[in-house]
């Protein structure tokens, strides 16, 4: 496992990160214990849950399955929620949050805070004051942001060098080989300001794990299977990538997987890439599968994804 620094930050996270949203949603708690012990033992570091995920149960049970190691853990949360006019960025609301997030965690201290989505509705300088004091009083070592655009990276940035008070270290945006969208505008500007970007999604749903084809039913018991919110991934379009991908990965030897997770983890960006998980064996095979690839694979992946292979005639 290899470990990176957020940012230009000195905090260091390793490479599989384990996303917790499935924890008092899809899996129970021992279920969730199973899987934290894995990742511990995989020596995953980076564990990322939010307010919101199980109303507050992934909270807790993330920080019941680590109870005394969770010095060993970089414990990642997060505040606020997309639904409009609830002003989740407002000093009475994010404090609040952090209290009862610290409370569900069992901890005295969160080491990632993020704000889960931009709040339209409160100035960034009162989010930013409000998480500075937080930083001040010990109870949240970085802060973070998550589904800005490129331009609020750039306005965040700007009021807290401005204030002279703690700056966002990292942004967390939807980023796979089956969604490019934030390449053009968003990582840019996160490059520019030095900020680390932590991928979420990074399967797709497990879209890119490998176990889902066109045509088959969905796998017993699999997200996909599940439900229409997390199967409406399962497109024609989406399936095409991923039938490229295979064709590509297995020509080299290698898997799906491997690229999906191993391509994220090669942008200079990305510290880490949040892979979810419901066992211990997936925790495993997601560790073992960010392999080391050429400026030229890397390269080539990406085109492929995107198709351009076809179109420029290089080989798949
Ligand atoms: P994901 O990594 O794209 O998909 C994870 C799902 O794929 C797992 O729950 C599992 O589902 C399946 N899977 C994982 N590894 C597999 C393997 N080796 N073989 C086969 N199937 C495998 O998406 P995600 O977990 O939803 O996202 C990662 C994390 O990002 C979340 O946990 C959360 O912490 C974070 N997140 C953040 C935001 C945000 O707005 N900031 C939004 C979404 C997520 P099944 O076993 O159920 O099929």
């Amino acid at each position: 496992m290899r470990y990176n620094n957020v940012g230009t930050s000195g905090l260091k996270v390793s490479e599989a990160g384990l996303g917790c949203n499935n924890f008092g949603t899809r899996i129970d708690e021992p279920a969730a214990h199973r899987v934290v012990e894995a990742a511990l033992d995989a020596g995953v570091t980076l564990f990322d849950t939010a307010e919101i995920y199980g109303d507050g149960r992934s909270e807790e049970m993330l920080g019941r399955a680590l109870g005394r190691r969770r010095d060993e853990a970089v414990i990642a949360t997060k505040f606020g929620s997309p639904a409009p006019g609830t002003g989740t960025g407002s000093r009475r609301h994010l404090i609040r949050a952090c209290e009862a997030s610290l409370r569900r965690l069992g901890t005295d201290y969160i080491d990632l805070y993020y704000l889960h989505f931009p709040d339209p509705e409160t100035p960034v300088e009162e989010t930013l004051a409000a998480l500075d004091d937080l930083v001040r009083q010990g109870k949240v070592r970085y802060i973070a942001s998550s589904n800005l655009a490129g331009w609020q990276l750039v306005d965040a940035d700007h009021v807290a060098r401005a204030a002279g008070g703690s700056r966002f270290v990292a942004t967390q945006l939807e980023w796979s080989l089956l969604e490019r969208g934030v390449e053009r505008e968003t990582i840019p500007a996160a490059r520019h300001l030095g900020l680390g970007v932590i991928p979420y999604f990074p399967l797709k749903s497990g879209l890119l794990s490998g176990k889902y084809r066109r045509g088959e039913a969905f796998p017993e018991g699999s997200r996909l299977a599940g439900g229409s919110y997390f199967a409406r991934v399962a497109t024609d379009e989406n399936f095409a990538v991923v039938e490229r991908l295979t064709e590509y990965a297995e020509a080299g030897g290698r898997t799906i997987l491997q690229l999906a997770l191993s391509w994220l983890a090669a942008q200079p960006e990305v510290p880490s890439v949040l892979v979810g998980a419901t066992s211990p064996d997936q925790v495993a095979a997601n560790a073992e599968a960010f392999v080391e690839l050429t400026p030229a694979e890397i390269a080539e992946i990406g085109r492929v994804a995107a198709g351009a292979h076809e179109a420029d005639g290089s080989a798949a």
